[in-house]
This record gives C-alpha cells, sequence and structure tokens, in this order.
C-alpha cells in the first residue's frame, strides 16, 4: 500500500480498465479480485462505468477492501458541473462514493481548472469522495492549482515508464507530497519488446511485463496495468517476490 498526503492508503498495483469493452468487463474484474487485485481504475471518457458498476455488483466483497478510481471529463468541468458528473458517475457505478476523483486533463483554462478543484474539494469535505486529484498535470498546472487550493491533490496520474521516466515532474510531486500514479505503463506492449528489459526478465526468470511493473514499484509509483487476458492479469500482479538491480 502507498500512503497518500491525507494519510488514505491506495493499492501500490490496479487493474487499468481503458478500452475494456462492457462485454469483457465482468469476467476482467472477477479474474482480477480473484488474482488478489483491489483498485480498479476507470473514467467518464472510457463508457465502461456501468458495465464496470454492473461487475461490481457480483462480487463478494465489503466495499471498503476495494479502491475504485474514476475521472471528471473536460466536458463537465466548472462549479455547476462538476457534482452532477460526479453523481453520474456514481450512479452509473451503482456506488455511494469512489475512493479517488481525478481531473483528466489540465485543459488550458486555468479558472475554469481552479473552479473544477474548488468543486472537487466541497465534495471531498462534505464526505462524498475518499480522495482527490489530477491527471496529466505538469509542474505548471500544478503550480497553479497549489495557489488556489485549499486541499492538494493526492495523486497526479501521468504517462509514466522507462523510456518517460518524468523524473523533474516526479521530483516536484515528491517535494510537494502528491503520488505519481502512472498511466499506460507497459507502454501498450511495446516496451515489452525492448532488448534490456526482455534481457533483464530473462536474467530473472521472470516477464518483461513483470520487470516494468516492479521499476514503478520500486521508483514509488502507483502502476495500473490494462490487461483482458486472464494470464497477463495474473502474471502483473505476481510481481513482489523478486527485486531489480540498481
Ligand atoms: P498498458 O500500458 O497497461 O498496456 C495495456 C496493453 O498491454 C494491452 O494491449 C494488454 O493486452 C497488454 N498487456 C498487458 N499485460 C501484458 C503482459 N503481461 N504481457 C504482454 N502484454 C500485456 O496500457 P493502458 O493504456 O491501458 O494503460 C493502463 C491504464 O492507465 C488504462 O487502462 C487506464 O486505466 C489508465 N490510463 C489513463 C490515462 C489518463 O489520461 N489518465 C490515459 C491512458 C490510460 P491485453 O489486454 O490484450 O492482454
Amino acid at each position: 500500500m502507498v500512503k497518500l498526503n491525507n494519510n488514505v492508503e491506495i493499492p501500490e498495483l490496479g487493474l487499468g480498465v481503458y478500452k475494456i469493452e462492457d462485454a469483457d468487463v465482468e469476467r476482467v474484474v472477477h479474474t482480477a479480485i480473484d488474482a488478489g487485485y483491489r483498485a480498479i481504475d476507470t473514467a467518464w471518457f472510457y463508457k465502461n462505468e456501468k458495465a464496470l458498476g454492473t461487475a461490481l455488483k457480483t462480487l463478494n466483497i465489503n466495499r471498503e477492501d476495494l479502491f475504485i478510481t474514476t475521472k471528471l471529463w473536460m466536458t463537465d468541468y466548472g462549479r455547476e458541473n462538476v457534482q452532477s458528473a460526479y453523481e453520474a458517475s456514481l450512479k452509473r457505478l451503482g456506488l455511494d462514493y469512489v475512493d479517488l476523483y481525478l481531473i483528466h486533463w489540465p485543459g488550458q483554462d486555468k479558472d475554469l481548472i481552479t473552479e473544477t478543484w474548488k468543486a472537487m474539494e466541497n465534495l471531498y469535505n462534505e464526505g462524498k469522495i475518499k480522495n482527490i486529484g489530477v491527471s496529466n498535470f505538469h509542474v505548471h498546472h500544478l503550480e497553479e492549482l497549489l495557489q488556489e487550493a485549499s486541499i492538494k491533490p493526492v495523486i497526479n496520474q501521468i504517462e509514466c515508464h522507462p523510456y518517460l521516466t518524468q523524473k523533474e515532474l516526479r521530483a516536484y510531486l515528491e517535494a510537494q507530497k502528491i503520488v505519481a500514479q502512472s498511466w499506460s505503463p507497459l507502454m501498450n506492449g511495446q516496451i515489452l519488446e525492448d532488448e534490456v528489459v526482455k534481457e533483464i526478465a530473462n536474467e530473472l526468470g521472470k516477464t518483461p511485463a513483470q520487470v516494468i511493473i516492479r521499476w514503478n514499484i520500486d521508483e514509488n509509483i502507483v502502476v495500473i496495468p490494462k490487461s483482458v487476458t486472464p494470464s497477463r492479469i495474473e502474471e502483473n500482479l505476481n510481481v513482489f517476490d523478486f527485486e531489480l538491480s540498481e
């Protein structure tokens, strides 16, 4: 588990569900939960919140043992829209709260983001959301936001993998006590073809995906690989019995 700046804990590894078709969601979610996943990352934009909600209902697991993330899309930014967008997400998900709600993209309108963040803060203060954060924010977006914010984002979800280490941004996040979470950690599978990664995997008797996921965990990056393939879903979680050398 990784501790957020408000002392809430998030599993270091979760399942991303971008581009998982509705028809596959229930099977994938059951496979993941049976394997031991407890965190799931979706978004309004993925159009599978409803299918995820249907799947969640069929799980034999306590709600407080799950960590569900969804994200606010740009068309719902602004003071008036956030609460209704959040409530619509909750309805689709069949939940009465989400564990983490993220502003999906910073966009270009600083005032609109500030307003949106304030509305997120209200929902957080009212206890309706457990944690609030952002996604795809650069240092300058965060600097602007932090000038106006009463509550710090707990997470910034960003594209991150060994081909895009985001060193500078991550140093800033660490200084601000904002956890980095990586999207497309496997570069949609591309990085698994890298010869160095393959070599390391061979040496360790692990797979390239396991090496890359372990790299994230060692770097204190919360990681959410996506797969619809049962063997891969299990493989991607099986990263706690080896270490990477420097
Ligand atoms: P990933 O980097 O997780 O890669 C997923 C791809 O890799 C799929 O094609 C999958 O195939 C394949 N794969 C998964 N595991 C293995 C394995 N062990 N061996 C070989 N291939 C494997 O891509 P995503 O873009 O889905 O990123 C992960 C999550 O991040 C998303 O699902 C979403 O939740 C989030 N995200 C957030 C964004 C944002 O803007 N905040 C943007 C993009 C993603 P298969 O499924 O066929 O098994």
